[in-house]
């Protein structure tokens, strides 16, 4: 639409676009609102819709997916949650430890990443273990545990859902709902995540590429959910020296082709805590949003994911070497 193109414009042009059989779905930017239709199966003839008042051009999206494409929304989406604010070139540490395992170890390690500068607590109440004979999470009691760190904190909280069922507890309890990378493409998961109200923190999935990717974001936002937060977490490759392999080249390539804001997990694509501070350098120079990092207490009693854990102190060198490191960006 043209930049003074008006609501009733806009309205109009939607309405015209259900008469042709399919959706229109508007999306404001700084400087105009672009309208994305959504449905046809092939190229639309927009000679009708070119002819309406407001209307600026008809821009075919050559890219698979349209809602999360840079090609429909040209301006970086910011994710506003409480006062905290993603994509907008400040980055974001999220930070605690893989699993919450007790009120006691939750309380103690949100007290150390907050005093370090992290802004969200990440905690897993319902944890996709690779068996199934691993401590699996506290469930509903780790959501409660969450509650109470938010309350005494303020830090907001991060946490997955990893079945239908839970992601209605987790949207309770959570500021962001995490869909993990086990479930990258479980669509009717990313469907139901798309019809809460609460921001999403997809993570990639093992072996997905930026396109699978992408059209998997695609299925949360068509379903109404336009706070995407994308999270780069490491991809099997042949290459057996860390636990997966950071693909720190999905950063620029998600900026070139959608609007989403994009962090890091350096702790799941190492899999070794000597590895995390240097690849969370490399992750806020190639103009990550953010960070996600594991942290613990007490790594080597930790329920899940200890040898990643940062110590304190790690954390602490983590976060001061970020803040130096943004006066070169
Ligand atoms: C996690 O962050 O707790 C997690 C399980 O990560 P991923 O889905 O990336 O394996
Ligand atoms: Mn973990």
């Amino acid at each position: 639409m043209k930049n003074d193109a008006t609501e009733e414009q806009v309205q109009a042009v939607i309405k015209e676009i259900e008469k042709m059989g399919f959706r229109g779905v508007p999306m404001p930017g700084a400087l105009r609102t672009a309208v994305c239709i959504i449905g046809n199966k092939g190229p639309v003839d927009a000679t009708q819709l070119l002819a309406m008042e407001g209307v600026k051009e008809a821009i075919p999206v050559t890219k698979p997916y349209k809602l999360v494409s840079r090609e429909t929304h040209p301006d970086s989406t910011v994710i506003s949650i409480g006062d905290v604010t993603i994509g907008a070139g400040e980055p974001v540490i999220m930070a605690g430890p893989c699993a919450v395992e007790s009120e006691e170890q939750a309380l103690t390690i949100a007290a150390i990443v907050k005093k370090h500068g992290a802004k969200v607590f990440r905690g897993g109440a319902f944890k996709p273990r690779t068996s199934p004979y691993a401590f699996q999470g506290l469930g509903e009691k780790g959501l409660k545990i969450l509650d109470k760190v938010r309350r005494e904190t303020g830090l907001l909280i991060v946490t997955e859902a990893t079945d239908s069922e839970n992601l209605r507890a987790v949207e309770k309890y959570a500021d962001i709902i995490q869909i993990g990378a086990r479930n990258m493409q479980n669509y009717s998961l990313l469907r139901l995540a798309g019809q809460t109200k609460k921001p999403v923190l997809f993570k990639r999935g093992f072996a997905a590429t930026i396109d699978e990717w992408l059209m998997a974001a695609e299925y949360i936002m068509s379903e109404g959910n336009t706070r995407i937060i994308l999270c780069e977490r490491g991809i099997r490759t042949f290459s057996d020296n860390t636990r997966n392999t950071l693909d720190i080249s999905a950063i620029p390539s998600i900026k070139s082709v959608s609007h989403l804001p994009i962090i890091v997990d350096p702790s799941h694509a190492a899999g070794r805590r000597d590895y995390v501070i240097p690849l969370s350098r490399g992750a806020i120079a190639v103009g990550a949003d953010g960070l996600l990092i594991e942290v613990h207490h007490d790594p080597a009693h930790a329920l899940s994911d200890g040898m990643q854990s940062l110590y304190p102190h790690q954390f602490e060198q983590l976060m001061q070497e970020i803040s130096r490191l943004k006066n070169f960006l």
